[in-house]
């Protein structure tokens, strides 16, 4: 795993506790990485036993859990003892077969419910510390596309119940933002990455003519946890090197 070049001071987070949800991977990998190097305590989801130990190996605390299950999902969070941040970055698209509806409905049921499962259970360890939420939006929370329509309504979803969450949690302090990531190199990506036209096109159509890598996005992550983004809530942060204002 890419080890997070270090931007803001390393003890920023230290005493914090960090939950990453789909933690084993891409973007939210390297947000739990980040935090681990701003010397948080980071516990991230995976989804087997053997990815789980990988994030060990990578000084985070791997626990093997599907944000789909109320069960797996409440039990984890309460097993902690405190949190200050949460991060809801597990997701998934499923191209073209989003039209079936089982598929559609697992979308739905692992971007937008795992989102809201996860920042309404955490509610009460937040309310303790203060703390925060951010979730993993997209640029699909505001256009459409035809090949992922329960994904873009997933990601239109988590940012309306950012905002919402935002508004009912700011009472006990706690400050909800989200980030909307555009074009950026991941599992989920890489076979568009890959591809001879699509890759070199969206680099192109880019303003800043190229992909994402997921740190770019954890330094989003670092800032909307961080003292500095204490007067935000409700935002959604959107780093897409200029994809989605052309
Ligand atoms: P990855 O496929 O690398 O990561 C997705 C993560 O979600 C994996 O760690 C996966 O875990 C986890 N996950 C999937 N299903 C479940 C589940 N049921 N329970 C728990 N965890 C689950 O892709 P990205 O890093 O790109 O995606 C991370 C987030 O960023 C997603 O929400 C995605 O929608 C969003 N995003 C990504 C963009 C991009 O261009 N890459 C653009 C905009 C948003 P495991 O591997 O263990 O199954």
């Amino acid at each position: 795993m890419t080890r997070y070049e270090q931007t803001f001071r390393n003890d920023l987070f230290a005493g914090r506790t960090v939950l990453v949800t789909g933690a084993a991977s891409g973007i939210g990998a390297a947000i739990a990485m980040a935090f681990r190097d701003h010397g948080a305590r980071v516990i991230g989801t995976a989804s087997s036993a053997e990815k789980a130990t990988r994030l060990q190996v990578e000084g985070i605390e791997g626990h093997v859990c599907d944000v789909r299950s109320d069960e797996q999902s409440e039990a984890l969070l309460n097993s902690l003892e405190a949190l200050d941040v949460l991060v809801c970055g597990a997701g998934i698209a499923r191209r073209v077969d989003e039209y079936q509806w089982p598929v559609f409905r697992d979308v739905m049921e692992v971007n937008l419910f795992g989102t809201a499962r996860f920042a309404l259970h955490a509610r009460t360890l937040l309310a303790t510390s203060r703390g925060s939420i951010i979730t993993i939006s997209s640029m699909l929370s505001t256009f459409g596309d035809r090949l992922v329509p329960a994904y873009a309504a997933s990601k239109g979803g988590v940012t309306q119940l950012t905002k919402s969450l935002a508004i009912a949690f700011a009472e006990q302090g706690i400050r909800v933002n989200a980030i909307a990531p555009g074009w950026i190199i991941t599992n989920m990506t890489q076979e568009l990455v890959d591809d001879p036209v699509s890759g070199p096109s969206i680099a192109n159509r880019t303003a800043a003519g190229r992909w994402g890598m997921p740190q770019e996005v954890a330094n989003g992550a670092l800032f909307l946890a961080s003292p500095a983004a204490s007067y935000i809530t409700g935002a959604t942060l959107t780093i897409d090197g200029g994809y989605s204002i052309i």
